[in-house]
């Protein structure tokens, strides 16, 4: 069975994630270490307890999400849950990669660029080919979907990604132009709005997004921050199997939000 070092396989999702150039509030990499081979990694969206046991189960050498851990602003000490998690990992030396904004932004491999390809949006790219994207942390995307009403973008939406959305503005609005940002970017609705689109998709949303949409006449969908985030990571997975030929393997742990 293949197998590749800890430390190499480090190298190369920093690299070709380029983690070093995102300002990031948690760290990006390899959060916890473990042991220093790596055959089987098992990613989810979330490094929660029942990923981690699900991982220890099937005897993993790592697991790979999108939301790791440390995150800035938590309480940095080691109890509760945040004991419990952290324990089961050095138990059982399980390595623990975490990916956050670097996994959103990729232009191939994130988030944003995965939710497209799913709900079949086409990006507006810039003049070098690379997506436009503009926002806080340039996080979110812009471009065109197949032209509809809103509801029927909301019916689409639901049906790619197996769960109803929430579907806020004018049900009969014809939408052409749309931007997108993954999880919980509903504050960024005020950037989408600007850039002018017909219609804004995030994952989460909050009581101002309400208003917004109908003020402003800007659509709004939240699909799921989970079912947004499904797809970065199981694109870098794919990636990391093709690279090592190691066993990747995805477990869609759901979570309603
Ligand atoms: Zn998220």
């Amino acid at each position: 069975m293949n197998q590749v070092s800890t430390r190499q396989l480090a190298e190369w999702l920093d690299t070709t994630l380029q983690t070093q150039r995102i300002k990031d509030y948690c760290p990006n990499g390899l959060q916890v270490e473990g042991r220093d081979t790596i055959r089987h990694i098992i990613t989810g969206v979330t490094a929660s307890q029942a990923l981690l046991d699900a991982a220890v189960q099937r005897n993993a050498d790592a697991i790979m999400v999108h939301h790791g851990w440390f995150w800035k602003n938590e309480n940095p000490v080691l109890r509760g849950t945040k004991r419990r998690r952290i324990a089961t990992a050095l138990a059982h030396d399980l390595n623990v990669f975490g990916f956050h904004l670097p996994l959103d932004a990729h232009p191939e491999l994130g988030n944003n660029a995965q939710l497209a390809r799913r709900l079949g949006f086409e990006p507006d790219r810039n003049d070098d080919g690379t997506p436009v994207n503009f926002g806080p942390y340039d996080l979110v995307w812009r471009g065109r979907c197949e032209p509809c009403t809103l509801a029927e973008l909301g019916r689409r939406v639901g049906s790619a990604l197996g769960r109803e959305p929430l579907v806020l503005g004018d049900a009969n609005k014809l939408v052409s132009t749309v931007a997108w940002c993954t999880g919980g970017a509903q504050d960024m609705m005020e950037a989408a709005i600007d850039s002018g689109v017909d219609a804004y998709i995030t994952g989460e949303a909050s009581e101002p997004n309400f208003h917004l949409a109908n003020e402003t006449g800007t659509g709004f969908i939240a699909a799921g921050h989970h079912a947004t985030e499904r797809y970065g990571i199981q694109a870098l997975g794919e990636a990391v199997a093709r690279e090592f030929g190691i066993q990747v393997e995805f477990l869609d742990l759901d979570n309603p939000i």
